[in-house]
């Protein structure tokens, strides 16, 4: 029933009917380990996964299985399984894709610590990733190989605000044979639904936008239900073979489409490895999420405004917002992110004083060029630009976050992107003097005005 409703509506009243268990009106945080059982035959079904129900806080809270559950219907999607964090949302998802041996298929400019997971622990495990600039629709093709599990990339990346071409890389994946994993952590589902665009699972830092005051991390993994894993079942034993760890049910009949993948990422992944998200933290997320559309229009606006003051400024060399005519993904933007475009993007300082005056184009109209090879020593001189700008400012906050009620700013080179390679940080976009924004919910005055001190 609630799947007719509208998305503001879904987002404060989806997942949780206040019954004869629960009769609080709003979900009542489930601060239990664990659960008792009516019988021992129950508690039997229960671990045989012959019936659904709560048993032990590791794999499911009812706190949780509300968030699950309209996160899902936020996302068009089919269900959900909630995690500790966005980090352990990604790794899962994979890890129950491709945790084979698997190889994926994933875009340059991604998260950092996703670059870390994929880079080094999953190498370390023999799952192997094949990056390629997100852009090049053939490299994506290219890189497939015989045992290619998935391809992986963000709606909208961050520091510089790149937007995906949904739909042609989900082409390209159901080519291959595999589903596309979007992290549409920036992008929000209400901004853009990569489901409607061909992805198949959509995943989440919570921590972000969905919970939107940067008190609490959460990791959210949607199944759309699109992707068909009983067509070619030699490839995807995980939902098509016996599981003998529950009396040999094969999940892919047993669950079904939309449901297969998140039963196996909570009751093998999560159970063993044990990223479980704290009945109290899915709360802080639940209450985030009941403004989730108010804040993300609001952020987004402002973000504009911001973003069309820094752009005249002179000390400024580029804009990375694509809400901006000329930016290389404005023609992206209108497509996928017709009601604004994301309130994370970045701004670059010139990296020297001689060319401290815009192009006869203006700033943020100059194209973005090719990735260039900056020096360590490059690196070492945009610190000192940026830090007299960053440490110059009151009102928006050096916070490595993205998505709270606060404006935050952040330097990729020296923060969130410090351990990347030389060649890593050129292949995202990032420049010495990049600078993230996130913008906040403070007055749109107070933000243009401190980065107008800062930037003098
Ligand atoms: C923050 C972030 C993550 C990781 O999420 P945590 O909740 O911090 O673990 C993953 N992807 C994106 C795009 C993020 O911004």
């Amino acid at each position: 029933m609630t799947t007719r409703l509208g998305f503001a509506t879904q987002q404060v009243q989806a997942g949780y009917t206040p019954g004869a268990t629960y009769t609080g009106a709003v979900p009542p945080i489930s601060q239990t380990a664990a659960y008792q059982f009516s019988s021992l035959a129950e508690a039997a079904d229960l671990f045989a996964l012959r019936q659904a129900g709560s048993l032990y806080s590791r794999n499911a809270s009812p706190t949780q299985q509300v968030l699950e559950e309209r996160v899902a219907l936020l996302e068009g999607g089919v269900s959900a399984a909630a995690v500790a964090s966005g980090q352990a949302a990604v790794a899962m998802a994979l890890l129950a894709l491709a945790g084979r041996g698997g190889h994926i298929v994933a875009a340059h400019q991604l998260y950092g610590g996703t670059v870390d997971l994929l880079h080094d622990t999953f190498a370390d495990w023999g799952i192997t990733t094949t990056f390629v600039d997100q852009d090049d629709h053939e490299a994506w093709s290219s890189a497939v190989q015989p045992h290619t599990r998935a391809f992986f990339a963000e709606s909208v990346a961050n520091p510089v605000a790149q937007v995906l071409d949904i739909q042609a890389v989900a082409d390209r994946a159901h080519r291959a044979g595999v589903p596309l994993v979007v992290d549409n952590t920036v992008g929000t589902p209400y901004l853009v639904r990569p489901g409607e665009h061909g992805a198949d699972v959509v995943v989440h830092s919570a921590t972000k936008l969905l919970g939107g005051h940067g008190t609490s991390l959460a990791g959210v993994i949607v199944d759309q239900g699109s992707f068909d894993f009983g067509h070619e079942p030699e490839r995807w034993p995980q939902f098509t073979k016996p599981y003998a760890r529950f009396g040999d049910l094969v999940l892919w009949e047993r669950c079904g489409r939309g449901q297969a993948l998140t039963t196996l990422i909570k009751s093998q992944y999560v159970h063993d490895l044990g990223p479980s998200l704290s009945p109290f933290n899915a709360h802080e997320i639940l209450l985030g999420l009941e403004t989730l559309d108010l804040r993300v229009a609001r952020q987004a606006a402002t973000a504009q405004q911001v973003a069309e003051f820094l752009q005249q400024h002179p000390a400024v060399a580029r804009v990375n917002h694509p809400g901006l005519a000329g930016n290389a993904w404005h023609g992206l933007a209108q497509k996928y992110l017709p009601r604004g475009v994301p309130s994370v993007f970045s701004f670059d300082l010139h990296e020297r004083d001689h060319d401290g005056a815009p192009d006869a184009a203006g700033a943020a109209s100059a194209p973005i060029p090719a990735p260039t090879l900056r020096t360590a020593a490059d690196f070492a001189a945009g610190f000192e630009r940026v830090a007299r700008v960053v440490d110059a400012l009151q009102v928006v906050r050096l916070v490595a976050n993205i998505g709270d009620a606060r404006s935050l700013v952040a330097h990729p080179a020296s923060m969130t992107h410090a351990h990347m390679t030389l060649q890593q940080r050129a292949d995202a976009g990032i420049t010495p003097t990049t600078i993230r924004l996130s913008v906040g919910l403070e007055d749109p005055e107070d933000i243009v005005r401190d980065l107008a001190q800062a930037l003098r």
